[in-house]
């Protein structure tokens, strides 16, 4: 014991500022400092060690980012990882092998320790979704009451995909649409509609179909509050330029542009049948070849590629099983054949739900993202592979959300978006059979529209 009282002579009594070695001087977080001590404490008691191997003024070295991860690490509760971030903070040269055996070291020792259950002392925001925080950052958008900051002048052409994500996210939040923000839907679609049929991203772009699936969307989610909505697309135009400017005429069918001469890919048949599904305009014309295109898709793994001979892809496997899904019920497959189509997507789709984080990557060995908890969710819905719903709902609630300025990110440590905004919270709507805590409204996985927006739309008749 006589070692760890030295080094308790050296731990500053209360380093609320330290020096960050070039000179600026650094505010330490109460949260952090509350760490600092606990692990002090717990480094007495049974881990000395480990906590002792670093410098004894190990409290005073994080800075800048290092000291943002830590931070952001105790937010989600995430002890183990701060004390990661702190230690190498502290032995630049520590190696990977030394980070694992010091943590194992601590996950044997809280398993050990039932008393430890909340090992830092620190308060946490638990798996409570912030749903006045997300309102907000959603508000004013729609009906231009609040301007989009100069940064959103590089999304000018996704501007139809802007009004889905906040229109969608308000909707699976259960907050309806305020007669201004239908409006604003319906001013932007109507402003962004070719005259040849479909819609750009905005007004003045060409038409194309993934801006088109986001325009019909918007205006289903307007159509609940404003019957108008349903009248703005020309669907008889709409359905000639799909067939038209995006449908190959060779091969058989089922390969589509997303425009005029754009690339060739499952996107595009996503995007043409989920629309024409929608507006009530699917036929055999369009669906005629789709299986055999979407087939060709299929890597060694089981899971699709966006086009042949390429590596599988999350949002790409969503494309073709929801594809294959609308045209199960476009009666284009028997549930057999869909069945026996997906089946082999169904690990992949399983696996890429990471085991410590919770949530799901959209290719094997990439980072965890919360955008594919829709995607991977819904496709693992869709083809009835498992996937643990708790998990992902903790990954989306104690990771993913702006607790202070409300929106939903990608993961810790970038700022909340729009698009994340609306795919996390389509996905944590997806958990919700075992999530009772979120009550987000269910959205259909191959659609990802509310069920009360889609029996609203009277174009649409397919059994839901
Ligand atoms: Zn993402």
């Amino acid at each position: 014991m006589g070692k760890d009282e030295d080094r308790d002579d050296q731990i500053p009594s209360r380093p609320s500022v330290y020096n960050s070695g070039d000179g600026e001087e650094v505010e330490l977080c109460p949260a952090l400092w509350s760490v600092c001590q606990r692990r002090v404490e717990l480094g007495r008691r049974a881990c000395a060690s480990l906590l002792f191997a670093v410098p004894p003024l190990w409290a005073c070295t994080p800075t800048g980012v290092e000291q943002r991860r830590v931070e952001d690490a105790l937010l989600a509760e995430d002890g183990l990882r701060a004390v990661y971030y702190l230690q190498r903070a502290h032995q630049r040269g520590w190696r990977v092998r030394d980070a694992e055996e010091a943590l194992q070291q601590w996950v044997r020792y809280f398993h050990a320790d039932p008393s430890a259950e909340r090992p830092l002392g620190l308060t946490f925001h638990s798996d409570r979704l912030f749903r006045e925080r997300h309102l907000h950052f959603l508000g004013g958008i729609l009906d231009g009451t609040r301007a989009l900051p100069s940064e959103f002048l590089s999304l000018e052409a996704s501007q139809t995909w802007i009004a889905y994500w906040v229109a969608h996210a308000l909707d699976v939040l259960g907050r309806p649409l305020t007669a201004a923000e239908a409006q604003g839907i319906i001013k932007l679609c109507r402003a962004s509609q070719s005259e040849h049929g479909g819609y750009g991203g905005g007004p003045g772009h060409v038409a194309h179909a993934a801006a088109t699936y986001a325009a019909v969307s918007a205006l289903c989610i307007a159509g609940t509050v404003d019957r108008g909505a349903h009248q703005v697309t020309q669907r008889g135009a709409l359905t000639r330029w799909m067939k038209c400017d995006l449908a190959l005429a060779d091969g058989g069918g089922g390969r589509f542009r997303v425009s005029l001469n754009g690339e060739i890919d499952v996107r595009a048949v996503y995007c043409v049948l989920a629309t024409a599904s929608l507006l009530g305009v699917l036929d055999d014309d369009l669906c005629r070849g789709c299986v055999a295109f979407i087939d060709s898709l299929r890597s060694f793994d089981g899971a699709f590629g966006g086009e042949p001979l390429t590596e599988s892809h999350g949002g790409y496997t969503y494309c073709a099983v929801a594809s294959l899904r609308i045209l199960r019920d476009a009666e284009w497959l028997t549930a057999a054949e869909f069945a026996a189509l997906v089946a082999p997507a169904r690990d992949w789709l399983t696996r890429r739900q990471l085991r410590f984080e919770g949530g799901f990557q959209g290719r094997t060995h990439k980072l965890v993202d919360s955008c594919y908890s829709f995607w991977l969710a819904a496709a693992a819905r869709l083809c009835d592979a498992p996937f643990r719903e708790p998990q992902l709902a903790h990954y989306i609630l104690r990771y993913c959300q702006d607790v202070e300025h409300g929106g939903l990110r990608d993961k810790p440590h970038v700022p909340a978006d729009l698009y994340h905004t609306c795919y996390a919270l389509s996905g944590l709507s997806l958990t919700q059979s075992t999530n009772t805590e979120a009550t987000l409204r269910p959205v259909h996985p191959a659609y990802n529209l509310t069920y009360d927006t889609l029996h609203a739309n009277p174009f649409f008749s397919k059994p839901i």
